[in-house]
């Protein structure tokens, strides 16, 4: 860790940052494996976001989309009732799903901004490891498998949704890291001078994160 820059700021890293967080894994699995993502990080880098890995996380567990080990449904569960006050109150629309043989009922609007914080981050954490230095710009992030509704891709206008499920019709994606596929595959890939992320969640649920900066990953 000496004298190593964070993975997102100029600060020099004191502590260190799993991608995905760490909240995305099983206890189990997090003890036994080794093989993660780790870069290194500043305090505020790697401290201001729990709650929001952890929200994140539920709502993921949650879409039908993907297939998280069962050795993380009670960390779900927990976490979902411990924080009934933030989750479950935002109720707009209805989703259920079953967790641990009883149907919990998350009626949910998405708050796009914490996913935003916490897929970004991801972003530059995954940057860092790759290339060993920090990017600089900022990131598009698309979420074609949220299936909820209300606050949906806000940010994202619809021209730039076409523009980035062509692109990922023809990319061809480099895998950058896959050795915890039950819970998280990353692929790569350059569109001229922008980097487009792929990342796979619990088997099934897709990121799309692509760079709004050129990259040169030359020094
Ligand atoms: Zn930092």
């Amino acid at each position: 860790m000496k004298d190593k820059k964070c993975y997102m700021c100029d600060a020099t890293a004191t502590t260190e940052e799993h991608v995905p967080p760490k909240a995305f894994f099983p206890d189990i699995l997090r003890k036994k494996n080794k093989n993660f993502i780790i870069v290194p990080s500043c305090c505020e880098h790697n401290n201001s976001k729990g709650k929001d890995d952890e929200y994140v996380r539920n709502i993921i567990c949650m879409s039908d989309n993907s297939q998280p080990p069962i050795s993380l449904n009670d960390k779900v569960k927990e976490s979902l009732v411990r924080r009934d006050g933030s989750l479950l109150n935002r109720i707009k629309q209805k989703s259920y799903k079953e967790i641990n043989g009883e149907n919990i009922n998350i009626k949910t609007s998405i708050e796009m901004i914490r996913f935003g914080k916490v897929f970004s981050s991801m972003a530059y954490g995954i940057f860092y490891y790759k290339y060993g230095k920090t990017y600089c710009g900022e990131w598009k992030i698309h979420f074609p498998n949220l299936d909820w509704p209300l606050g949906l891709n806000n940010d994202i206008v619809k021209d730039d949704i076409q523009v980035l499920n062509n692109i990922n019709k023809f990319a061809k994606f480099d895998c950058i890291f896959d050795k915890v596929p039950e819970i998280f595959k990353c692929y790569e890939c350059f569109v001229k001078t922008r980097l487009l992320y792929k990342l796979v969640f619990y088997q099934n649920f897709v990121v799309y994160i692509y760079s709004l900066q050129d990259i040169n990953i030359m020094k």
